[in-house]
């Protein structure tokens, strides 16, 4: 079984090429990256002009397979779900579907110049977090963790790209 990574989206490929090896070594498993990509069209809604987060994630669940450990979507595209302006991400707890999304993580979308090591970083560790969720593990009060929530991306700036002792041993790795 695979942690399998998904472009929802066109995506520029370096970016899954090189969080495949850092995300297969936090959860210990092989991680491939999928030929084929979805395209989040349908959950686009104009009245927000964003994704809806949880209609990317239901039409993943149809593309897990028997080789499927986690499916993880990333997205250039803004996510929402409806009681909240944004997600950067959303999880399915218990796997085995997870998405992230690039958009506000990237330095230019807050009016900086653009910072592709800042981007990575940031998108490593939102990965982290997504996935953490689809192995059951709740948020961390621990501000240094992946686990630890974010509402702005300076918290996920705070963050590391790895789950604190706790939260790794209370995740169900295969
Ligand atoms: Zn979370
Ligand atoms: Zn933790």
């Amino acid at each position: 079984m695979k942690l399998q990574l998904l472009p929802v989206g066109k995506l520029d490929d370096g970016l899954l090429a090189k969080l495949a090896p850092a995300l297969a070594k936090t959860f210990q498993v092989p991680c491939e990256l999928l030929g084929s990509s979805l395209d989040p069209d349908f959950a686009f809604h104009g009245e927000r002009q964003q994704h809806h987060s949880s209609e990317i994630l239901a039409r993943m669940q149809g593309l897990v397979t028997p080789a499927t450990w986690r499916l993880l979507g990333v997205t250039a595209a803004d996510l929402y779900i409806p009681i909240l302006t944004f997600v950067f991400g959303e999880a399915q707890m218990g796997g085995p579907c997870a998405v992230v999304s690039l958009h506000r993580l990237r330095q230019e979308f807050y009016g900086l110049p653009k910072d592709e090591a800042i981007l990575r970083q940031r998108l490593l560790k939102e990965a982290v977090h997504e996935l953490g969720h689809t192995v059951s593990l709740t948020h961390c009060a621990d501000y240094r963790c992946a686990m630890a929530p974010s509402h702005a991306v300076e918290w996920i700036d705070l963050k590391e790209r790895w789950l604190c002792e706790t939260c790794q041993k209370k995740a169900s790795t295969p």
